[in-house]
């Protein structure tokens, strides 16, 4: 017995699996039992488990210099070396970085930071963020309200309309067309709802659009052709800023650097956290334009002190962790490396796009969904949720960790460091798996 209160669990139904140890990209259970890890935990585990290196960065900050807050200007060369790092690779004007703990606290930090620079900048109106349906940003009070999934919303009483949360179309072409429209009108018309969105309001009212360039949780949405160019076309016509949520599809996981640079998206602000470290250790950074933190140090100056941060806000430690990933990720060309391993996970993957329970195969680099479907022809999703958790079964049952998301959406995200042999035998044990859950549903 144990007193956990589960996270993102059926608290009744679920009955608890306990992992033991890893090593590469694979799991063992208390059994022995032998995994090999589709997910990278959850979408994290870049490196895979038992890293030396990482091990030892640990370590070393660890005697070194355990913990240092970051509190009234107090600082520390990891953290120091780690926002450099991270302002020269990303995609970003002169990125300035806040620290945090999780991808949740990032975006909430986002949030806080957008009404600190519009106050800067005398537009304390701006306020309002535009996020899409089906998105996943977090499960914090304020990150939660950013998702738009309702599982996350129910019986939360959420989300806290003061926030000024609006909604807009989720970019899926699958389930979001109407009928005979084409990619690209599907395309014009999501976008056009969009604009019209922001007028009714008044863009003077709207801060940023927020969006995973490539979702997670939601399925794994990869949006049609022209989307993001015509999204930021819009934003750019009435000064919103574009927020990528890069929590998932930050550094590699979409064959290059970001997601952002995958889908041609030029961000104001960016969300980053589980890969950045790893998940060796929580860390997360909330990124913003250098001019942006220019207003912001002008407020501060009248105001006193930024009244945010965390007691582990540039941990030590993690920030060691996260420094020693980026410079193993450059080193090992890891990012050029996903490309090529995601394009021979695609490829393989799209072999299942005729099999009769398959609606959908989707992803970039080496993140990936196939969508289970109980009338192909019709677009109709299973119902309910057990063909999703009977799947998910089976796949361990054959030695495979993934996750069921959206419903019956199989979703794919190997650590990094997969080899191509690896994902052969990865998908050899979902093949089995699907065969099983054919065999159980007909
Ligand atoms: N944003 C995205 C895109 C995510 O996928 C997640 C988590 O899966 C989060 C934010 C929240 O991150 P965390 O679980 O570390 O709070």
């Amino acid at each position: 017995m144990s007193h956990i209160i589960y996270p993102t669990t059926n608290l009744k139904a679920t009955e608890t699996m306990t992992m033991e140890r890893g090593e590469g990209v694979y799991l063992y259970d208390n059994h022995g039992k032998r995994y090999i890890e589709g997910l990278a935990g959850l979408w994290c585990t870049s490196l895979g488990y038992g890293n030396q290196e990482l091990i030892q960065a640990a370590s070393d900050q660890m005697a070194k210099l355990s913990f240092s807050h970051m509190f009234g200007g107090k600082t520390h060369e990891s953290a120091m070396q780690l926002s450099d790092k991270l302002s020269a690779m990303l995609p970003m004007d002169n990125a300035q970085i806040f620290f945090g703990n999780s991808g949740s606290d990032a975006n909430d930090t986002h949030i806080k930071m957008l009404r600190y620079y519009f106050d800067a900048i005398g537009k304390p109106e701006k306020r309002k963020i535009i996020a899409r349906e089906r998105s996943y940003h977090g499960i914090t009070v304020a990150a939660a309200c950013l998702t738009g999934l309702d599982v996350n919303h129910k019986h939360f009483d959420l989300p806290i309309d003061a926030l000024g949360i609006l909604r807009t179309d989720a970019p899926h072409y699958l389930h979001g067309a109407l009928a005979g429209e084409s990619e690209t009108q599907f395309v014009d018309r999501i976008t056009n709802n969009l604009e019209q969105l922001i007028l009714r309001e008044g863009p003077e009212t709207i801060a940023a659009f927020i969006a995973e360039p490539i979702t997670g949780a939601s399925g794994v949405i990869v949006p049609p052709e022209g989307y993001y160019e015509k999204v930021q076309a819009i934003l750019n016509k009435y000064d919103i800023f574009f927020w990528a949520d890069e929590v998932i599809t930050g550094f590699g996981r979409t064959g290059n650097d970001f997601g952002s640079t995958t889908m041609d998206i030029k961000p104001d602000m960016m969300s980053l956290a589980k890969q950045l470290s790893s998940a060796y250790m929580p860390i997360s950074a909330a990124a913003v334009r250098g001019d942006m933190y220019e207003a912001m140090i002008d407020q501060s100056a009248k105001a006193g002190v930024f009244g945010h941060g965390f007691t582990y806000s540039g941990h030590p430690v993690a920030a060691a962790v996260a420094l020693k990933t980026l410079e193993i990720y450059e080193r090992e060309r890891l990012f050029e490396q996903a490309a090529v391993k995601g394009e021979y996970l695609q490829k393989r993957l799209q072999a299942y796009a005729d099999h009769p329970l398959v609606g959908e195969v989707r992803g970039k680099g080496l993140i990936a969904a196939v969508e289970l479907m109980a009338d192909k022809a019709a677009k109709k999703p299973f119902a309910d949720g057990r063909v999703g958790s009977y799947m998910l079964q089976a796949c361990q049952n054959h030695g495979l960790i993934i996750r069921v998301v959206a419903g019956s959406a199989v979703a794919f995200c190997p650590p990094l460091i997969i080899t191509e042999a690896q994902i052969d035998e990865m998908l050899e044990a979902f093949d089995k798996a699907l065969a099983d859950t054919m065999a159980w549903v007909t």
